[in-house]
């Protein structure tokens, strides 16, 4: 039941008791008036009967006298008292029917006409002594018959007045008893007020004040512990408890307020911390293996919760290609071309969820397109890659910032990357043939060898050399040589069919490693090679350069060789086919 429903019933029931308990008091006050009017009626009743009973003896005397003494005045004060007499019997007549019993009024009735008989008497009495009738009169007023009325009267007065003074009794005890009666029920009335006053102040000050002071006081203690998960109760008590509440409830809120961004805080330096790691790992990188790794370990922590994938530009393809992908499922999104791309396209990140309304990149579903968000990975000026993440978590915000961080560093080490594939390319690779050079010659075969050796295969090794090049340099110039050197590198090179690897070994010479050939293969591969450098025909400017014939030397590891002179084994052979007239096939001879 609610305070304010209590205190309103208390409040009714106290009014009604204060109402009750006037009444009790009015009504006790009327008890008492009663008792008051009963006991001055008797007065009355009594004082007129004695005076009454008196004047009926007073009355008597006068007609006496005058009987016996007819000279006096006291007929005229017989005939006075009369009057008074009757004046006072309608006064009592009149009384007659206020509260008096039947017995009371019989009695007093009886006393009256006994009363009125003996004035008639004492009339006729007076009339007689007018008349000059004395004997008469005397006869009448002293007879048997006169005395016996007079005692009649005296006595009917008095039981009259017993009567009254008993009746009056009774009424003034049962006025007291009531009076009293009423008097202690208003005094219950009272004491219940004030008892159900001090409840429901009692009540009141349990639930109003006491209880919300213990939950504020535990609420604050919860709070001084930093603990902003405990509730502040709502009182919405206009007094100071409620301001209390009201003040405590702003200040747990402002600590939850305080807690959130202590730990957005702590969330950015984890996310700046794991953004610098990232970074150091892709200085260390020398792969691109390395660098998708970092970013399938990094990505996912730094902006958790949101898928991605990376991509690289296939320059040649012009397509993104995906390389890395982590928190989604393969999709048709793993390549497309870079016009696909908005960030691509304007070069900076682009996200139609953070920009409210913006272009979809077509690239990704429709239905997810306005979830994606693109980091396009440029370095100098160039686009390398694209960074795109999903957010399907729409109600956080994403650290932009941090994602076009990660966005830069990535694009830093693809270019790196890049580039030392370009060094490496430009190390291992001749300039005009764009076959592999002599440095790289000398690892493969080591390893070719070391691969023989494990595997207890063979391994063949060619040296061509173009025939009387001096020549045709001299007779064509340096640039038509440079034409026949490329051309004769890659007839060389479609001869293997991804059979082995062909090096150019240093000026018109070339050298050829086959893993697991042996000589028969060997030769015939050398035939077809020959074969074709005869019937290739090399222009330059309009006219045709030539003729152009090679001479090859074969040595087979371990048949013709030991491994550290393989080589030298297969110049020697291709001594012998020059010293035979050159455009021919020479095998080393058998290691003796
Ligand atoms: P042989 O038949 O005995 O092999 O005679 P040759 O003239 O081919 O051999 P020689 O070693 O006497 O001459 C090789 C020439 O190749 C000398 C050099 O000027 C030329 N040469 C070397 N490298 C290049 C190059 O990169 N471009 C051009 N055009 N000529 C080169
Ligand atoms: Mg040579
Ligand atoms: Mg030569």
């Amino acid at each position: 039941m609610r305070i304010a429903t209590i205190t309103n019933i208390a409040y009714i029931a106290t009014v009604l008791l204060t109402l009750s308990s006037g009444v009790s008091l009015f009504m006790a006050s009327n008890a008492e008036r009663t008792e008051r009017d009963a006991v001055q009626q008797s007065r009355v009743f009594d004082a007129l009967t004695q005076e009454l009973e008196k004047e009926a003896f007073s009355l008597t005397e006068l007609a006496r006298q005058a009987a016996i003494h007819p000279q006096g005045d006291d007929i005229q004060a017989w005939k006075t008292t009369l009057a008074e007499d009757k004046r006072k019997e309608k006064h009592l007549a009149s009384l007659q029917d206020v509260g008096a019993s039947t017995e009371e009024l019989m009695l007093l009735q009886r006393a009256l006409t006994v009363l009125d008989t003996l004035e008639e008497e004492q009339g006729t009495a007076i009339a007689s002594i007018e008349a000059g009738q004395r004997e008469a009169a005397i006869s009448l007023l002293f007879s048997r018959e006169y005395e016996a009325q007079l005692g009649q009267v005296e006595s009917h007065f008095e039981h009259f007045r017993s009567l009254l003074d008993q009746r009056t009794d009774a009424a003034v005890a049962e006025a007291t008893q009531l009076s009293q009666r009423l008097r202690t029920l208003s005094e219950v009335m009272v004491g219940l007020t004030a008892l159900l006053f001090l409840f429901v102040l009692g009540f009141i000050i349990r639930h109003r004040i006491l209880r919300p002071v213990i939950t504020l006081s535990d609420v604050v203690n919860r709070l001084a512990t930093q603990d902003y998960a405990v509730q502040t109760p709502t009182l919405a008590h206009v007094d100071e408890i409620g301001d209390m509440a009201q003040a405590i409830s702003i200040f747990r809120e402002n600590g939850l307020a305080r807690q959130r961004l202590e730990q957005e805080r702590d969330a950015d330096w984890e996310t700046r911390k794991l953004l610098a790691r990232m970074t150091r790992r892709l200085q260390g990188c020398d792969s691109w293996g390395d660098i998708i790794m970092a970013t399938t370990v990094f990505a996912p922590n730094i902006i958790p919760g949101a898928g991605g994938r990376l991509y690289i530009l296939d320059e040649q393809a012009n397509t993104m290609r995906c390389v890395a992908r982590w928190l989604l499922s393969p999709s048709d999104q793993e390549s497309f071309p870079p016009d696909q791309c908005w960030a691509l396209k304007r070069g900076h990140l682009h996200s139609p969820l953070r920009d409210a309304v913006d272009m979809p990149c077509t690239h990704v579903p429709a239905e997810a397109a306005h979830l994606a968000i693109c980091v396009p990975l440029i370095a100098q000026n160039k686009i390398i890659g694209l960074l795109s993440f999903l957010n399907h978590d729409t109600g956080r915000e994403l650290p932009y910032i941090y994602i076009e961080l990660m966005g830069e560093t990535l694009a830093l080490a693809l270019a790196n990357q890049k580039l030392r594939d370009s060094l490496t390319k430009k190390a291992a690779f001749d300039a005009l043939t764009g076959m592999r050079n002599r440095t790289d010659f000398e690892e493969t075969l080591q390893m070719a060898l070391a691969q023989a050796k494990a595997t207890q295969s063979v391994l063949s090794c060619m040296m061509l050399d173009i025939d009387h090049f001096k020549k045709l340099n001299d007779t064509w110039g340096h640039e038509a040589g440079d034409k026949v050197l490329t051309e004769v590198a890659a007839l060389v090179t479609a001869s293997l069919k991804g059979n082995g690897t062909a090096f150019r070994y240093g000026g018109e010479e070339f050298l050829i490693i086959l893993p697991d050939v042996d000589e028969a293969q060997a030769v015939a591969l050398a035939e077809e090679i020959l074969h074709n450098v005869a019937g290739h025909r090399v222009l330059y400017d309009a006219r045709q350069i030539g003729p152009v014939s090679i001479s090859i030397g074969l040595a087979v590891w371990p048949h013709h060789a030991r491994a550290d002179n393989l080589v030298r084994a297969a110049d020697l052979a291709l001594y012998h086919a020059k010293e035979n007239g050159r455009g021919q096939i020479r095998v080393a001879r058998k290691a003796g």
